[in-house]
């Protein structure tokens, strides 16, 4: 187990699926957690009791990630109220997914803006502050689709493949201050962002996946937690597959 005591962790999307893990991992390494979430409150409670448990202090925020009046506003509370943010993990995401031909600009838009402009924000909000520490560990959530490219999702895959370049960016610009910043893709893993999809098209992403599972949520939050963690310190700007061995 990682050794998060002391440290206060942002984690983006942390009401459901992936970010649900992540925020438990991390609160289960002694992590203080600030929960950001869209809109659902309950499920956010849900995560914030979970990772209570582990007797850490835990601030679910209702805020947009694209919006940087309110991701401001939350980065301040939680300096104020836990005196540092040591962790950012930009795991907020959203699918709008249609073929090229038919896909809506609406859908393209929404996608790039909670994506791609939503690790933007939320990496511009902490970087002060992380570099006044002179220590900070983000972790952005990329995908094998970002990196492979995937039918129907042109406008999903564009923001995957977006993270990883401004991931590889600000880790150049941030190495010299303490801070590294990498990003997880993960492969096909079992959260609501995959329920939906029909029972042929999961049967046929299993089977391209060489270790033949679907992934699940606590697979992500244990690489995510390495990258988080203090030893990994001479890691940056780096893409760490969890993928069951599908993107190779
Ligand atoms: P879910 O759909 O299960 O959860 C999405 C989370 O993002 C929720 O907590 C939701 O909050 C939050 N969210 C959505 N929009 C915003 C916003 N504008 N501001 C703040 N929070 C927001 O997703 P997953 O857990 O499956 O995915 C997590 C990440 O992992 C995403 O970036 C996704 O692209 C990536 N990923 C997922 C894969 C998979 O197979 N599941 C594969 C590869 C990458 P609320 O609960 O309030 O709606």
């Amino acid at each position: 187990m990682m050794d998060f005591q002391g440290k206060t962790a942002v984690v983006t999307g942390g009401s459901r699926g992936i970010g649900r893990a992540v925020c438990t991992e991390l609160a289960k390494g002694g992590a203080n957690i600030v929960l950001c979430y869209a809109g659902n409150a309950a499920a956010a409670e849900e995560t914030a009791e979970a990772c209570r448990a582990y007797g850490v202090q835990v601030m679910p925020v209702q805020c947009d990630v694209a919006d940087e009046a309110q991701v401001k506003e939350m980065m301040t509370r939680a300096v104020k109220e836990f005196g540092g943010i040591h962790i950012l993990v930009n795991n907020a995401g959203i699918t709008r997914d249609n073929l090229l031909m038919i896909m809506k600009e609406e859908d393209f838009d929404a996608v790039v803006r909670t994506n791609l402009k939503g690790t933007f924000v939320c990496m511009k909000a902490v970087s002060r502050q992380m570099i006044k520490q002179r220590f900070g560990r983000i972790v952005n959530i990329s995908s094998v689709v970002g990196i492979r490219g995937n039918a129907g999702q042109v406008n999903y895959a564009a923001t995957k493949a977006g993270v990883i370049g401004m991931t590889k960016s600000a880790a150049r610009e941030l190495a010299g201050r303490g801070i590294t910043v990498n990003a997880v893709a993960p492969g096909f893993i079992e959260t609501d962002m995959t329920k939906a999809m029909p029972e042929a098209a999961k049967e046929a992403a299993v089977s391209s996946v060489p270790l033949g599972r679907i992934g699940t949520p606590e697979d992500i939050a244990g690489a995510v937690a390495f990258l988080a963690d203090e030893n990994s310190g001479y890691i940056t700007g780096q893409v760490l597959s969890v993928d069951g061995g599908m993107g190779m």
